[in-house]
């Protein structure tokens, strides 16, 4: 793990391995964090902030993160590769977009911390001087998963740091290889020791940072399950808290669309990352006189998919994460199957060489059908006909979660009012999971509290303090 710039061993010698998902081996055994080091970690943070992090005027800051930009920039063909063996993502995904996206993160961030105003505000008392100052939070855990590793770190760190926080980092026990890259990147890019730390271990270490007195924030993202957990032990102790959690995403096709463009993105938006996204857009509408052409369209994708090991170029789906997640959504199709769905692709064997599960899409779905209601994480997708656009909305809307939604029209006025009233924290309209630094994401209902990314993102790892002046009986009185 990495603690106050120092690469250093768990206090109690405590290790784990991390696998290549491809291929099931080991790649190398990892640092497991344990209350001691959690203790050294956030020290180390928040000497950072009381000392020469805290000191650094902001123009500095966004020069730092600038240069780490650069840094991850001049290393991508590594961390691309590092992050495709832990991660099982295909290289041609990490080489275009996780870690491009990761140096677009920082550079955005980077034009940040000079732009952190606070405002003179014209209050009533007379001969007074009212302003607040943007402040960060102070020392924040980040938890992490192990879908987009590198490029979640990024918007978390680049946001944290922009802001001027001390940040103690946990990635995902399955893929904690880039997060320990990255932070001999941040010592060469000149940040002080302690203004990053990472420390690597399983649920009890992030348990640990949770639970530590002198954690000021957290931002967890991850399942719903443990979201709700640390979102209670953050209200009892009253730290602030972001939260990034489960989808099962709407995604509706009207009879309008344009079929080519909404069948190859309704295919991404699912099977993209073999289905291990919290965006993923796993539940599909399309309106009934469109419904056996957009199904047909995607089943004969799909058994063209190449779906393989991350490190070969032709491959567009890698394998799931890891065994447990192979069973999971291994049972999910084997219940749909069961529920009595239509199950179009195959069932994936018991008894496997690999992680590796072809895309899949059930019809003759009932809403309350498990394959429909629960976040499956997998290349597992759901389709319905519909007949009128209330109808799929109030479909659409039947889900305790509320990350994004999409729709495949050309007609602009149902494109914008489907998106008011789409319950989502983000919608993609004609569109499914385009990003940018600067847009804002994140959920509502059981996705999560809060937003990451943009103005928002920074804004949450900030605190508004406001001082008031008395400017009486002083200036014009005095001489
Ligand atoms: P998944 O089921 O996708 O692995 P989790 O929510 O279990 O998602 O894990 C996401 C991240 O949260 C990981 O870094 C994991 O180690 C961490 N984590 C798991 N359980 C806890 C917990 N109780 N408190 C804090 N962090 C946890």
């Amino acid at each position: 793990m990495h603690i106050n710039g120092d690469f250093v061993r768990a206090a109690d010698g405590r290790t784990f391995e991390t696998f290549d998902p491809s291929t099931g081996e080991r790649i190398t055994e990892v640092a497991h964090a344990g209350a001691e080091d959690v203790e050294s970690a956030v020290r180390a943070a928040r000497l950072a902030l009381d000392g020469p992090w805290g000191a650094l005027p902001a123009v500095e800051r966004g020069r730092l993160l600038g240069r780490l930009a650069d840094l991850v920039e001049a290393n991508a063909a590594e961390l691309a590769e590092l992050e495709s063996r832990d991660g099982g993502k295909p290289i041609s995904a990490t080489t275009s977009m996780d870690v491009p996206g990761a140096v677009a993160q920082f550079r955005y961030f980077s034009g940040w911390p000079t732009k952190l105003e606070g405002r003179t505000i014209p209050v009533a008392m007379p001969d007074t001087l009212c302003y607040t100052r943007p402040e960060p939070v102070g020392v924040v855990a980040q938890i992490l998963p192990w879908n987009f590793p590198l490029l979640m770190t990024s918007w978390k760190l680049g946001a944290a740091l922009a802001a001027g926080c001390a940040v103690v980092l946990k990635p995902a026990e399955q893929t904690p290889l880039t997060a320990l890259r990255l932070a001999e990147l941040v010592v060469d890019a000149g940040f002080p020791p302690g203004a990053v730390n990472v420390l690597t271990g399983a649920g009890e270490t992030g348990a640990l940072l949770v639970d530590h007195p002198g954690v000021d924030k957290i931002a967890f993202t991850g399942s719903t399950a443990v979201g709700r957990e640390i979102g209670a032990k953050a209200g009892a102790q009253l730290k602030r808290v972001t939260l990034e959690l489960g989808g099962k995403s709407p995604n509706i096709i009207l009879a309008d669309a344009d079929l080519d463009a909404a069948i190859a993105g309704s295919y991404q938006g699912i099977y993209g990352n073999t289905g291990q996204a919290c965006y993923a857009a796993s539940r599909l509408f399309v309106h009934r006189s469109r419904f056996d052409e957009v199904v047909s369209g995607l089943v004969e994708r799909a058994s063209n998919a190449v779906v393989g090991p991350a490190l070969d170029p032709a491959t567009e789906h890698g394998p799931l994460i890891s065994a447990q997640q192979y069973e999971r959504v291994r049972s999910y199709i084997v219940d749909g199957v069961a529920s009595g769905a239509t199950l179009h692709g195959d069932v994936p064997p018991a008894d496997p060489s690999g992680f590796f599960v072809r895309p899949t899409l059930f019809t003759d779905v009932k809403p309350d059908m498990r394959i429909a209601r629960e976040e499956i994480f997998g290349p597992v997708l759901v389709a319905t006909p519909f007949d009128d656009l209330s109808e799929a909305v109030s479909h659409a809307n039947d889900t305790e979660y509320g990350l994004a939604a999409g729709v495949w029209t050309r007609d602009v006025g149902h494109a914008h009012t489907l998106a008011s009233r789409l319950q989502a924290g983000v919608v993609y309209l004609n569109s499914w999971a385009s990003g940018d630094p600067a847009a804002p994401f994140g959920g509502i209902k059981s996705s999560g509290v809060g937003r990451e990314m943009g103005q928002e993102g920074v804004e949450s790892y900030l605190e508004s303090k406001t001082v008031w002046t008395s400017l009486a009986s002083q200036c014009l009185h005095t001489s």
